[in-house]
């Protein structure tokens, strides 16, 4: 067991730097078709079984949480910290994204490039702020599990706890067939990302052999917008959030947080990430029943990475289109780009989708999505991987306000 969790960052790792290589040299001798369908395949396998885990995991690991907290102001108390860091670091993930697109742009960095002939974007259904609101409150709990809507499935799971809680004694049976479920699951998961090393190597080989034309292209510049993005705000507010709010080395934090990084970086998703965050998050000290309940809510609703790709892309596709942003315009983008967000679900792709609805409300023509569309994928792996950070990182520090907290009633009751 033992011997198992501290092989299985490295074991990822060693399959990440293979799969890069067979990518490469797949690339390079033109056999990208066969990474298409001889080894993607196996990558999609493996994301099947996460996404076929995904509902039960978030229902029942907040459920737990909630429970086990055994009181509902603590579940207020912490669900408040965790969406004011949520929202704060969000935000403060915008601001960067649209400083380091302002400079590339005034730079003149940013090429532009033209719609191919053709091309055309199905444009999503964006809905406003209301319906959005209605969207999130379930009609029929089963649909909410079948759709997969993590959103939905994450009101039930916070009903459900709240009214196990509120049962009390006659609640209990509940509460430990809830705990018993979540133990099978875990299980389960553990088996599942047993096979990880599979699907990374596998995924990574396809990615870069398919793709890797496109990184050597034009977009090269606006990807690279994107990751230094991604990293001044790792670097930033993760390592000053661990140091100052939770008391923790940047590096310690970086190191425990590194297996889910590498993780998602590959998965290219939070919810499927959720096993191995949870892993990383409990080594890092971040306790049980706090860990259960921000990271299910936050590979749902935290997605820093995406809302600097979406500034940064907003941005980019602005000057595509010959659209000089204001000032009040540049606000206007952290607002959506922090709500697009928080909308985004934590699955591949998904923050893509949800560039639609910035653009939208920028007056952005939504078929430019088309430009970035082939690269999509590495985008996604930088963001993911930054996403899944942020939730770690937010584990951690509602840790400590937490204990901080109980130490001072403890000290004011003595
Ligand atoms: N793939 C991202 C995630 O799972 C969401 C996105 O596409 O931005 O966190």
């Amino acid at each position: 067991m033992n011997k198992r969790r501290i092989s299985l960052p490295v074991q990822i790792l060693m399959a990440l730097i293979l799969g890069i290589a067979v990518g490469l040299v797949c690339f390079f001798t033109g056999m990208a078709d066969f990474t298409t369908s001889y080894l993607k395949p196996f990558g999609t396998i493996f994301v099947n079984l996460l996404k076929f885990i995904v509902v039960p995991v978030v229902l029942l690991s907040m459920i737990d949480g909630i429970v086990s907290m055994d009181d509902m102001k603590k579940v207020g108390s912490v669900g408040v910290k965790t969406m004011a860091y949520f929202l704060v670091t969000t935000a403060v993930a915008c601001v960067i994204g649209l400083i380091f697109a302002n400079i590339f742009n005034s730079a003149g960095l940013f090429p532009t490039l033209s719609l191919e002939e053709g091309a055309v974007w199905d444009k999503p259904t964006t809905a406003n702020f209301m319906d959005t609101l209605i969207g999130i409150f379930p009609s029929n709990m089963w649909d909410a599990f079948v759709r997969a809507d993590m959103l939905q499935v994450i009101v039930i799971a916070l009903f459900l706890g709240g009214a196990i809680l509120a049962a009390g004694e006659k609640g209990h049976l509940c509460r430990d067939m809830v705990s018993s479920a979540n133990e099978v699951i875990n299980r389960l998961m553990e088996f599942i990302i047993s096979l990880s090393p599979i699907g990374v190597f596998t995924m990574m080989a396809w990615v870069v052999a398919t793709q890797g034309a496109e990184i050597l292209g034009h977009l090269a510049l606006v990807l690279l917008c994107a990751y230094l993005g991604y990293a001044v705000h790792a670097l930033l507010v993760y390592s000053l959030s661990a140091r100052a709010f939770a008391g923790m080395n940047p590096i310690r934090f970086f190191q425990g947080a590194s297996a889910a990084m590498i993780f998602a970086f590959t998965s290219t998703s939070s919810a499927a990430t959720l096993p191995v965050s949870k892993e990383c998050a409990a080594e890092l000290g971040a306790d049980d029943d706090i860990a259960s309940f921000v990271l299910p809510l936050g590979a749902t609703v935290n997605m820093d990475g995406t809302a600097i790709y979406q500034c940064v892309a907003t941005v980019f596709l602005a000057t595509c289109a010959g659209v000089h942003l204001s000032m009040g315009q540049m606000a206007t983008i952290v607002v959506t780009a922090t709500l697009a967000s928080i909308g985004t679900a934590g699955v591949s792709g998904a923050g893509m989708i949800m560039l639609a609805m910035v653009l939208t409300a920028m007056g952005i023509d939504v078929n430019l999505i088309m430009i970035i569309y082939g690269v999509d994928r590495l985008f996604d792996m930088g963001r993911t991987c930054l996403n899944v950070t942020g939730d770690i990182a937010c584990s951690v520090c509602v840790t400590k306000w937490e204990r901080d907290k109980a130490e001072k009633s403890a000290g004011a009751a003595k």
